[in-house]
């Protein structure tokens, strides 16, 4: 995989899914910076990878925030010099049926799953065209295709949903800068939020997968490889799906 000496943003790179991202990214010989409001996960996770040989460091930023999102991007030129690869990661899931969610609520998803999207590629994405080269992968959900999903997140799928269609038009806007951008939606995959559901709910959900399993964090992980490697040089707009085949309703 041809991504050595590249510089990546992961941001949510601290834990779950983002290090995992952080990780594969790492191996592959890219220069990673992680980004998270999790300080003492980043410099942990900081250390795995720079034990493992990697190159990578942490800067804080909430993604929610402009302001953030600008001094993050400008550490990233001033340090490094360039960015090529962005993984839109981090996010949150929302809890509970409309009725009961709040309005300041649907503000901090929207906030922390869009506007983060949104904002970052905007300022990532004049350096990328400056190089004619560059790679932007979106972590959706399959939340975002079917109404919210197993937990009843409506309000989270509706944030999953707006990434999916934003991708698409980054692919449209972007690709005359052989610049690709793509989503993944992951399915069930084994972190916290799904070790901690009620066992019926649980099972309920396997069923629903063909591949009777969760996903390792790693395999979304390695969808992301694929999709910033030179084997999806001409892969753009796609929406990916890393959900053992999930039967959607
Ligand atoms: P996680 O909670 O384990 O990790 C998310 C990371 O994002 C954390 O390190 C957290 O500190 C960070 N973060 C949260 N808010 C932030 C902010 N405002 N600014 C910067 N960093 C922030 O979650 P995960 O399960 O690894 O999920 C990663 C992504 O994958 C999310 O976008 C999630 O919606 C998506 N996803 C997860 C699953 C799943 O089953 N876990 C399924 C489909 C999609």
């Amino acid at each position: 995989i041809d991504v050595n000496g590249k510089v990546a943003l992961v941001t949510g790179g601290a834990k779950g899914i983002g290090f995992d991202i952080a990780n594969e990214l790492s191996k592959a010989g890219t220069n990673v910076v992680i980004t998270d409001i999790d300080k003492a996960a980043g410099n942990n996770a900081i250390q795995k990878l720079k034990q493992q040989g990697g190159s990578a460091r942490f800067v804080y930023a909430d993604v929610a925030s402009d302001t953030d999102t600008t001094n993050l991007i400008n550490n990233i030129i001033d340090q490094d010099t360039r960015i090529d690869i962005l993984i839109n990661n981090a996010g949150i899931i929302s809890k509970g049926n409309i009725i009961y969610v709040t309005v300041s609520e649907w503000e901090k998803l929207f906030d922390i799953n869009v506007k983060s999207v949104f904002m970052l590629t905007k300022k990532a994405l004049p350096y990328m065209m400056q190089n004619k080269w560059g790679r932007i992968v979106n972590i959706a959900s399959v939340a975002g295709q079917m109404g919210g999903g197993f937990l009843g997140n409506t309000c989270y799928g509706a944030t999953k949903g707006a990434i999916i269609s934003f991708t698409k038009g980054v692919a449209r806007e972007a690709g005359g800068y052989n610049i690709t951008t793509n989503v993944i939606c992951p399915g069930f995959i084994d972190t916290e939020i799904t070790r901690n559901m009620d066992k019926a709910l649980y099972d309920k959900s396997l069923e629903a997968i063909p591949l009777h399993r969760p996903a390792a964090p790693s395999e979304v992980a390695k969808g992301v490889l694929f999709l910033v490697s030179e084997l999806a040089d001409y892969v753009n707009g796609v929406t990916f799906n890393i959900d053992g085949g999930l039967v959607r309703y």
